[in-house]
């Protein structure tokens, strides 16, 4: 039996190389950060989404490693039977602060926040209008959860109008979106979604883990930046970006919400509770966060610097409100080269192209941290415009 599957499996994977959709993994042989090992070879990193340079903060790793002698390595339950210690009820009362949310509900990703969140809310008698750009985990939520399903055009306003007059005959109605979009870095437009939510009567969650710790001033994600803090039902985030890069996730919003969340929830029932060490350097995250505005600060100022010189040297730079500049070359193949070509100049970016962008929309996705210094950026803008030449990207 087994033979007739293995040869099944050796055609899949030579129709995804054909199709030039074979993924490969780079290996990395120190910490995350600014300035890393790649089997030997020293590469500036452009590529995590480690956007407040926590992913190997010391005061994180010093929290961590006091955790792990305080409390331990692991729960070996899940929260309900013995896995809740204070810290997780600490990290949670951190993440709502933040947010200026009633309550939190920590996962062990937002894959999993995600995927629990619409079940055990909505049924056959509700709809869920959701981005045609949404990540992976919210799609596959929604699919779990018997809602009537409706989709709108990435931040088309108009087309989420359309779909909230078709849903209207829905109990409930829960207008879903990622705060920033991955590939184009573009910010979803709050302010107006809000305005439909309430002529439309519906509820409104919103995924902000690209968009927490970097946008809006302070890096209180897209509420702030829209001055909707505490108006939002749901919030979605990891702890896997901006907060430290380890792992976890988190629902924080209305407090019935999430009070039935914890009752009902299946990713959160029936899985392990985060290690005490991720956190304890979780709540160490939020309290550096807290206590000064520094990082978020560098993270824009690095960002502008960034965005603003590769315009000047004639980069087409897809307009951002985040940290990711998508460095648009179109063309499937010269993302490729221009990618590997960077690579041989210590840049490691990742060039992007269809079915993961749409078709003729190729391009290196770069992102920026807080953990760059101003003569990264210029070493990365030089490789840039260096091997953009080459490729007569530029002039
Ligand atoms: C990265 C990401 C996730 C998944 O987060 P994990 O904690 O790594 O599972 C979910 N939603 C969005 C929008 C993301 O960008």
């Amino acid at each position: 039996m087994y033979n007739d599957f293995q040869s099944h499996l050796e055609f899949e994977k030579e129709d995804l190389q054909r199709a030039g959709l074979w993924k490969f993994e780079r290996e990395i042989t120190s910490p995350q950060g600014a300035v890393i090992n790649v089997r030997g070879e020293t590469a500036l990193n452009f590529c995590a989404n480690n956007y407040l340079g926590l992913a190997n903060n010391q005061q994180l790793i010093a929290a961590a490693k006091r955790a792990l002698d305080e409390r331990g390595y692991g729960m070996s339950s899940v929260r309900f039977i013995c896995g809740t210690q204070d810290l997780h009820k600490e990290l949670e009362q951190k993440i709502a602060n933040f947010f200026e949310t009633e309550d939190t509900i920590l996962y062990a990703a937002c894959f999993d926040a995600n995927g629990g969140v619409f079940e055990p809310l909505l049924s056959e008698r509700d709809g869920i209008i959701s981005d045609a750009l949404n990540h992976a985990s919210i799609i596959d939520g929604i699919r779990l959860c018997k809602a009537r399903r409706f989709r709108y055009g990435n931040a088309d306003m108009e087309d989420l109008e359309n779909q909230l007059c078709e849903a209207i005959d829905c109990r409930f109605r829960l207008i879903v979106t990622d705060g920033v979009f991955s590939m184009d870095g573009n910010v979803a437009p709050l302010d107006k979604i809000y305005e439909l939510a309430e002529k439309y009567s519906a509820m409104v969650m919103i995924d902000e883990s690209h968009s927490a710790g970097v946008v809006g001033r302070t890096g209180r994600g897209v509420t702030e930046r829209f001055d909707l803090r505490g108006k939002i039902e749901i919030i979605t985030g990891t702890l896997g970006k901006a907060f430290g890069g380890a792992i976890g996730g988190f629902t924080t919003g209305k407090k019935e919400i999430i009070e039935m969340l914890r009752q009902r929830s299946r990713p959160y029932l029936f899985s392990n509770s985060i290690p005490p060490m991720v956190a304890a350097a979780g709540i160490e995250a939020f309290r550096i966060m807290q206590s000064s505005n520094d990082l978020q600060d560098k993270l824009h100022t690095n960002t502008e610097y960034f965005v603003c010189k590769m315009k000047e040297a004639g980069f087409d730079i897809k307009p951002t409100e985040s940290a990711i500049c998508a460095v648009m070359l179109y063309d499937a193949r010269l993302s490729q080269c221009m990618a590997d070509a960077l690579m041989k100049e210590g840049i490691y970016v990742t060039g992007f192209y269809y079915p993961v962008v749409p078709q003729k929309q190729a391009r290196i996705r770069v992102q920026i941290s807080a953990a760059h210094e101003h003569e990264h950026l210029d070493r990365c803008i030089d490789a840039f415009i260096k091997t953009g030449r080459k490729y007569g990207v530029i002039q």
